[in-house]
């Protein structure tokens, strides 16, 4: 305003003096008539373009618009001291529990800006409401994402580390610490409910882990019952009149031609007629293990074949020293038969 002021003082007094400087001269007259008249338009022109940025200068001023993210939520009037605010107030916490505060990208553009819309302290607000903490949270996991546990403290995860690998040291469990950050803490009740169900998710693998136990013979693991369905009809160890020595194996009665599968891979070391087992098949399984299937109806493997726990190898049936339809299974280590009910039924 100041300086339109003194311009126009500038372009006007030289005027005012050449007036009477030059009033002798008719020439000179006509000539400053006209001027006079071109000055009189351009005066008025000058004046008003005066007044119009008068006014536009009252009314606006310079300052910076800020957009939080996508959106534009005001207009401060000093972009330094609002991103100092952002910097060391908002963005800041003395809450030790949160790990950072986030907020979404700050811009700013210089504009011109109705002088009522400029508001430093509403814009603050604003930001100050869309901070967001954020919180570190501790994840512990056996690998199945959805037996993870989380805890809000690093202290906390290694305890439930701990205590998971002492009460599941049977299986060893691969349990690992991951930090997370959330824009909440973990309740009590989610971390309860979690505890529960990650020693759900342990307890069957340990019962998983004693079932194999039991079904592995000198380092072999049995991993199939040789009949689907069956029932025990002579136990090992018994005496009975049916033969002149003590059992040797466990007798399976089931229907005439149910399939009989090998209980773990191997190879079939003998496939054929057998005196009192009738037809036998000897599975060869290594570390010394061998299981005989005997009294089959019909054999459908040969010696030498590579068979996978579950392969079908034989039919029950009541060939050999046998007075009903059975599987007489037996289990030898390095040559002795042992109980099969150590290990399987
Ligand atoms: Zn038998």
């Amino acid at each position: 305003m100041i300086f339109f002021i003194i311009y126009s003082i500038i372009i006007f007094a030289p005027c005012e003096k050449r007036r009477v400087t030059f009033i002798l001269n008719q020439d000179s007259i006509d000539y400053y008539l006209k001027l006079k008249n071109k000055i009189n338009i351009f005066q008025i022109l000058t004046i008003a373009i005066i007044l119009i940025v008068g006014v536009i200068l009252v009314k606006f001023k310079p300052a910076y618009a800020v957009t939080l993210g996508e959106e534009e939520i005001g207009f401060v009037n000093n972009r330094t001291e609002l991103q100092s605010i952002i910097d060391n107030d908002i963005l800041t916490t003395d809450d030790e529990t949160v790990a950072f505060v986030t907020l979404d990208d700050v811009n700013y553009s210089f504009q011109f800006v109705d002088r009522n819309l400029i508001n430093d302290n509403t814009v603050i607000t604003k930001i100050k409401e869309s901070s967001r903490n954020i919180y570190s949270v501790y994840e512990v996991s056996d690998g199945n994402d959805d037996d993870s546990v989380y805890v809000n403290t690093l202290q906390e995860a290694e305890e439930l580390v701990n205590n998971l690998k002492n009460s599941y040291s049977a299986i060893s469990p691969n349990l690992a610490i991951t930090t997370l950050y959330l824009e909440e803490p973990v309740t009590d009740e989610a971390i309860s409910n979690a505890k529960a169900k990650i020693a759900e998710s342990l307890n069957a693998q340990l019962a998983e882990k004693k079932q194999r136990d039991k079904r592995t013979v000198n380092g072999i693991y049995l991993a199939c019952l040789p009949l689907k369905s069956g029932t025990i009809s002579s136990r090992y160890g018994s005496v009975e009149s049916v033969r002149d020595h003590v059992h040797q194996g466990l007798d399976l009665a089931a229907n005439y031609g149910s399939p009989i599968v090998a209980v773990a891979d191997g190879t079939v070391k003998f496939a054929g007629a057998n005196s009192g087992y009738g037809n036998l098949v000897i599975i060869d399984h290594g570390n010394g293990v061998e299981t005989y299937y005997g009294h089959c109806s019909s054999i459908t493997t040969t010696v030498g074949t590579k068979v996978s726990a579950g392969d079908t190898i034989a039919k029950v049936g009541s060939t050999g020293n046998s007075t009903g339809n059975h599987l007489h299974f037996e289990i030898r280590i390095n040559g002795s038969p042992v109980n099969p009910q150590r290990y399987i039924y």
